[in-house]
């Protein structure tokens, strides 16, 4: 049987805020194959339910960090470097935009509301990709990062988090060739929609839910599980020759035009 053992490997996974994050899921996966992990919390409000949602991970580390301050960015590699002494997997999954910006005409989009949906969901890659480098030297790093089909089609309401989204697929792009030659792979998943607080955000997400169910080739919608498996194997040795790709986990829905 082909089993995954990282044993020894080291991860920090971003965006775990409660028991039904993406980044939990993925955590239990990346944990199960023996990597030790850190979770990222945004700030002290939010670490008990980050604490909770990892509980069952043994010897997991927990680190402050908000995404937006370069400062909590550096102390939060800072930590791993001390504590791991180097770094395999990186797992970014964080996203955010105001509410009144995943709702109505696209068009009426806040200069500020932009820049934080964009600041947030995609620029934050690439200072955790700059930091983490360093420390995957010579390690065959990996890197993921969680996207959405509103990054390549007008999905109502997903409104500037499409925007953030394609810009977060080209980041990724940009990223794996410039990682490529120290052996850092970088790669996305495009999830399906899955009910969890960044998603009940979206304007209507309940509605989405019942047309994936309906016109998705497996006519039904995915799991965090299945979320949690791509990500095992995108960040493993399995997917040693994939960087620069986004690999759709969606029972099949994109690519379904009638
Ligand atoms: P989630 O549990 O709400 O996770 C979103 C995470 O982003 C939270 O942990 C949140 O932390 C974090 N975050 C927001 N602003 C931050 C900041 N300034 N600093 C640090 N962390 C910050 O929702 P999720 O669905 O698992 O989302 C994870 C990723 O998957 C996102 O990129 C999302 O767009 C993507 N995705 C989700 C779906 C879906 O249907 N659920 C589908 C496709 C892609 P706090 O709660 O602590 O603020």
């Amino acid at each position: 049987m082909l089993t995954i053992n990282h044993q020894g490997r080291f991860g920090l996974v971003f965006g775990v805020a409660n028991h039904r994050s993406l980044a939990a899921a993925i955590g239990e996966k990346l944990a199960a194959s023996g990597a030790r992990l850190a979770f990222a919390y945004q700030n002290e409000r939010l670490r008990d339910m980050c604490d909770k949602a990892t509980q069952d991970i043994p010897d997991r580390t927990l680190l402050e960090c908000d995404v937006t301050r370069d400062d909590d960015l550096e102390r939060t590699f800072g930590r791993v470097k001390e504590e791991f002494g180097g770094l395999d997997f990186l797992v970014h999954s964080v996203a955010f935009a105001q509410r009144e910006d995943l709702e109505g005409a696209y068009r009426n989009t806040s200069r500020e509301g932009f820049r934080l949906a964009l600041e947030i969901s995609a620029y934050s890659l690439l200072p955790m990709s700059r930091l983490a480098a360093p420390l995957m030297e010579g390690r065959k790093g990996s890197i993921i990062t969680l996207s959405y089909l509103g990054a390549e089609r007008a999905v109502a309401s997903y409104n500037v988090m499409g925007t953030a989204k394609a810009a977060l697929e080209q980041a990724v792009k940009q990223l794996a060739l410039d990682l490529g030659p120290s052996n850092i792979r970088v790669n996305a998943i495009s999830a399906g929609p899955v009910n969890t607080l960044a998603a009940r955000g979206i304007s209507g997400f309940r509605d989405i839910l019942k047309i994936y169910e309906e016109r998705a080739p497996l006519r039904r919608n995915i799991t965090q599980e299945e979320v949690g498996n791509a990500a095992l194997f995108l960040l493993s040795d399995l997917a040693s020759g994939i960087t620069g790709t986004t690999l759709h986990v969606d029972c099949g829905y994109h690519i379904v035009g009638y």
